[in-house]
């Protein structure tokens, strides 16, 4: 149900993020339904965020009784591209909810840029952060406009530019009306691989400092897995990213791996020590390479 109190900047939020509530109804329902009334303190700082620098300090948090994460700690310096690897349930997701501030830390701090992100204004954060979603939300709108909403003033030409870097123009090209194909529940149907394309090329053309890209669980081809891949690289080329990674030979050159179970960290580096470790990300590694010959 939706709540009768609120808050004004966060309706001024909902309006903005969708251009007008009438445009999409059902989207400003799922947006309230996510922001379990987090405002803005009334010091906090509206600040253009440019580094990307990414610290979670010491943070523990549980949805109920149950706790789901334990001190985790990591950090993320500008530029380094750092993957987090776990079983499923293992509170992946989570670190990216509370990231947006969907929910508070109840210990410990996350800090983008040194900034605690409880003393920014919500809409700074939203800035510093593109994120590629597992399940990429498409409107009833042009496919043109979808990409838009990375960046709504952005021109025509970065948009023709985040679509090439996203490996979308194919795909746009041969659709008989290009970019103006109405896409959506009442509209062409993108396949999850494509769906993802267009999420990158949003985060592309949004530009923030931080990337964040919560992989899909359902199995793709190679060949959109491949596209999907190159276009991350451009994505996160130049950003700090960071990567929920299902499968692990997408994340094998990340600066660092970081293996979370049950809430914790529990190991973390680079593939290549991880594997010389032969802890649970070997035993991962091994795994999903079942029967292959693994090359160390
Ligand atoms: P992962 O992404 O690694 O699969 P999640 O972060 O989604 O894991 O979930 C971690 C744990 O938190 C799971 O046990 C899940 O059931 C639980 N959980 C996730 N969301 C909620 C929620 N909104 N309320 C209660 N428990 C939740
Ligand atoms: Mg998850």
């Amino acid at each position: 149900m939706m709540q009768l109190f609120i808050p004004l900047n966060f309706l001024g939020f909902v309006y903005r993020e969708i251009r007008g509530a009438l445009a999409n109804i059902e989207r400003m329902f799922a947006l309230l339904a996510r922001h379990p009334g987090i405002v803005d303190s009334p010091t906090a700082k509206d600040l253009q965020l440019t580094r990307g620098a990414l610290a979670f300090e010491d943070v523990s948090f549980s949805y109920d009784e149950r706790p789901i994460l334990q001190q985790v700690s990591f950090r993320l310096e500008p530029g380094q591209k750092v993957a987090v690897v776990g079983d499923s349930g293992a509170g992946k997701s989570t670190l990216i909810k509370l990231l947006f501030r969907f929910y508070e830390v109840q210990q410990g701090a996350i800090k983008i840029d040194g900034e605690d992100i409880r003393e920014l204004t919500q809409d700074a954060l939203r800035r510093a952060i593109a994120i590629v979603p597992q399940d990429t939300v498409l409107f009833n709108d042009s496919l043109y406009e979808n990409i838009l909403y990375g960046r709504p003033d952005a021109g025509e030409e970065e948009v023709r530019q985040a679509i090439d870097l996203a490996h979308l123009q194919d795909f746009i090209q041969a659709l008989p009306q290009g970019w103006d194909t109405q896409v959506g529940e009442r509209g062409l149907k993108l396949s999850g691989g494509e769906k993802q394309r267009v999420a990158i090329a949003r985060a592309i053309l949004k530009g923030s400092p931080l990337l964040v890209f919560d992989e899909a669980t359902s199995s793709l081809d190679s060949r959109s897995e491949q596209a999907i891949l190159t276009a991350l690289k451009a994505a996160a080329h130049g950003h700090t990213s960071l990567m929920i990674a299902h499968r692990l030979s997408t994340i094998v050159d990340a600066d660092k791996i970081l293996v979370l179970s049950k809430g914790r960290i529990v190991e973390q580096g680079t593939h290549q020590s991880l594997l010389a470790a032969d802890g649970l990300y070997a035993k991962l590694w091994h795994i999903q390479n079942q029967g292959e010959r693994v090359n160390s």
